[in-house]
């Protein structure tokens, strides 16, 4: 890009410049925004939607408090959540449950997160962002017309129709789901080992437990795939289902009455729902999980799901969205600052993410299977190996050695109990 401003094409109404572009305004590109506004940049933020806009990923995990008090927002996420002090796994048959407090995680730090209301919490994150001074413009689609090593050109179009062509210095691709940057440049590979598609929706009457549980997210092993139950305020539940999606494709009649069908499947769901009443329409999303074969270009990043998305079973959506978006920050801020590092903090940036979505990938590929599923709903701390998993499950995805070998020897007892298993289907009599 030169120094001189771009002319206007027919129908675009303006043409302008900014030092960072970040497309999409969930937490990831909010919290990417809010992150280099602090840092003194000028940042423009676009979101086709307009805030406060429904969205699904409603339980948080305890490793993300530190980073909503870097943003400054702790306390107005406490106000809008749930404290949620753990996470139960529950048996296909409802014998048995499995109660992971986040207090009995490994290494130190915080014993609880919330379960949000979507629409809330991205709100509080975007109006954080604007208060730190990034420009924000809703209801605006962008489309990103050429990456090269000097920047990026992307349109954006407003529900008015204004459209306006942009000039970025640096683009950060928070998109999400629509994977803006991955599609464009073919670099979003679906993940064929989790298939998985998702149907879900918000109820009323769910009972509640009044103890201290009441506030932890219920995870239901069903087959085929997994359900949840997410207490969050004024007695409304988030109640979905997870399974492979060619359990979809079998439905033939309304999705209420398929999901009722696959509620009825698990006995504490069945009876959890019976005298429920269901708030609004239930959603649907599918081909579910993805990754893009890189985090970065010359003059882009992804955030968020716009890099890759995983099975939601451990709730890793927002926080991995919210440790990209600080990555990001601080890798863009050096390379504006410092532009020779650029080509080792890219590079630095694609290892970091991957490297946390990597470590979580390998549980989320056992969720269908049977020797997994009996560990998980029946933990045992030899060694502290229970706790190693609890640091998992409170969004520790950068262990250090005393949970890495713990790790090591649960994915060693999963081998054994599935060899144990196998060995006595070939001898049933001993
Ligand atoms: C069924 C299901 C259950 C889940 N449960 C959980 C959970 O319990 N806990 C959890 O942490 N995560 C959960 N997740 C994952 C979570 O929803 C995501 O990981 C999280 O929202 C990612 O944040 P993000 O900012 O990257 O993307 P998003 O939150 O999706 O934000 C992307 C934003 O970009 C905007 N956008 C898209 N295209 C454009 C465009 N062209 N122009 C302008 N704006 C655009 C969108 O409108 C959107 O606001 C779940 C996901 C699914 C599918």
């Amino acid at each position: 890009m030169d120094g001189a401003a771009p002319q206007p094409e027919r129908g675009v109404t303006a043409s302008r410049r900014c030092d960072v572009m970040v497309i999409g305004g969930g937490p990831g590109g909010a919290a990417t925004a809010a992150f280099l506004a602090a840092k003194g940049h000028q940042v423009v933020l676009i979101e086709k939607d307009r805030h406060p806009r429904f969205h699904i990923g409603e339980s948080l995990l305890p490793r993300s408090l530190p980073l909503l008090d870097e943003l400054g927002v702790h306390d107005e996420v406490r106000r809008i959540g749930v404290l949620k002090p753990g996470a139960e796994f529950i048996s296909e048959d409802g014998s048995r449950e499995a109660i992971f407090e986040f207090r009995r995680a490994l290494r130190d730090g915080p014993a609880h997160a919330y379960q949000v209301r979507r629409s809330e919490f991205d709100q509080i994150i975007f109006d954080r962002a604007v208060a730190l001074g990034v420009e924000v413009q809703q209801e605006a689609t962008a489309r990103v017309v050429s990456l090269d090593d000097d920047g990026a050109s992307v349109r954006t179009e407003g529900a008015d129709g204004e459209k306006i062509d942009w000039e970025t210095g640096f683009l950060v691709d928070a998109s999400g789901r629509s994977t803006l940057v991955s599609k464009m440049l073919s670099e979003k590979l679906p993940d064929p080992r989790n298939t998985s598609a998702a149907i879900f929706g918000h109820f009323r009457g769910v009972p509640r437990r009044d103890d201290e549980r009441s506030g932890n997210i219920r995870i239901y092993l069903t087959r085929p795939g997994w359900m949840w139950q997410i207490p969050l305020r004024d007695d409304v539940t988030s109640v979905g289902f997870v399974a492979p999606g060619e359990h979809l494709q079998t439905r033939d009649g309304s999705i209420e009455a398929f999901f009722d069908a696959h509620c009825a499947r698990h006995p504490h769901i069945a009876e959890m729902l019976a005298s429920a009443e269901r708030l609004g329409p239930l959603h649907a999303t599918g081909n579910f999980s993805y990754r893009a074969t890189a985090a970065a270009g010359a003059r882009h990043v992804k955030v968020g799901d716009a890099y890759g998305f995983i099975d939601p079973i451990f709730s890793t959506g927002v926080h991995l969205a919210l440790t990209s978006a600080r990555e990001a920050s601080i890798a863009i801020a050096d390379i504006l600052a410092q532009p020779s590092t650029r080509a080792r903090r890219l590079a630095q940036y694609h290892d970091e993410i991957e490297r946390r979505l990597k470590f979580v990938s390998w549980f989320i590929y056992q969720i269908h299977d049977p020797s997994f599923r009996k560990m998980m709903v029946n933990p045992k701390n030899i060694l502290g190996v229970e706790r190693a998993m609890i640091s998992l499950l409170s969004g520790d995805f950068r262990p250090d050695f005393q949970i890495r070998w713990r790790i090591a020897l649960f994915r060693l007892f999963r081998y054994m109990v599935a060899a144990t298993e196998r060995q006595d289907r070939r001898n049933p009599n001993g």
